[in-house]
């Protein structure tokens, strides 16, 4: 499937229903979800692969990675009534994903979810609650071996000193989030945030993957 093509089908998703500020529930557009997941399916990130979509939301990346050829696709999300939007727009585009209700702050998340080859993500940036995309990146760095994940461009720092040990940023890709007015607090119709998309890969494979080459 081409990037167009992917980007047509994911704008047929229906988006959250009630969407609630304190969880950021944005859904991603469905240009910047298509970038991301044709520029991991480029790299070689989804075709066959294992996929984990940590805060899965309206199930926008989940259900694009399927498209475009992963094996296996689990959602992970707290909110039960965006799983249930999710399973309907599964249903729409007639693919398979398992998506879970669970906090990504649950310490018995992992030994439930196993590993996976690849994790997608577009966590809260942490506007309501402060580091909110922590324990999104700590999970993503230990159930996944490469990670890409929409970041606003302002905590590139911060990750690459966050992870520092523990993950690599293998590459970056900019873009742009349009926020359209959802909540209260929203001063204008469609705010556009500079995000980038950070590709992280753990270091143990980082270094597998260097020992192969040489
Ligand atoms: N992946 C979707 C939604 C992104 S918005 C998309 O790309 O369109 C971020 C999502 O993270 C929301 O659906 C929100 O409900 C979810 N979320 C926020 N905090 C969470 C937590 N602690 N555990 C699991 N999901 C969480």
């Amino acid at each position: 499937m081409r990037l167009r093509k992917l980007e047509i089908a994911l704008q047929r998703l229906a988006g959250f229903s009630s969407p609630r500020a304190e969880l950021e529930q944005y859904q991603t557009p469905a240009s910047l979800a298509a970038r991301l997941l044709f520029d991991a399916y480029m790299k070689g990130d989804i075709e066959g692969k294992s996929v984990c979509d940590l805060g899965s939301g309206t199930g926008l990346l989940a259900i694009g990675a399927t498209l475009l050829g992963a094996k296996i696709v689990t959602g992970v999300e707290i909110d039960q009534k965006a799983v249930a939007v999710a399973n309907k727009n599964a249903t729409l585009l007639n693919v398979d994903i398992n998506f879970i209700v669970a906090d990504v702050n649950d310490t018995t998340l992992k030994e439930r979810l196993g590993t996976f080859d690849t994790v997608i993500m577009n966590p809260p940036f942490g506007a309501q609650n402060a580091h909110a995309d922590r324990p999104f990146i700590d999970l993503a760095l230990q159930i996944g071996k490469v990670t890409y994940g929409i970041f606003n461009v302002g905590s590139r720092q911060f990750i690459e000193t966050y992870i520092l040990g523990r993950a690599n940023i293998s590459q970056v890709i900019g873009g742009k989030l349009p926020i359209k007015r959802t909540f209260a607090f929203h001063t204008k119709d469609v705010q556009e945030i500079e995000v980038e998309i950070l590709r992280l890969i753990q270091t143990k494979n980082a270094i597998q993957a260097a020992h192969k080459k040489s």
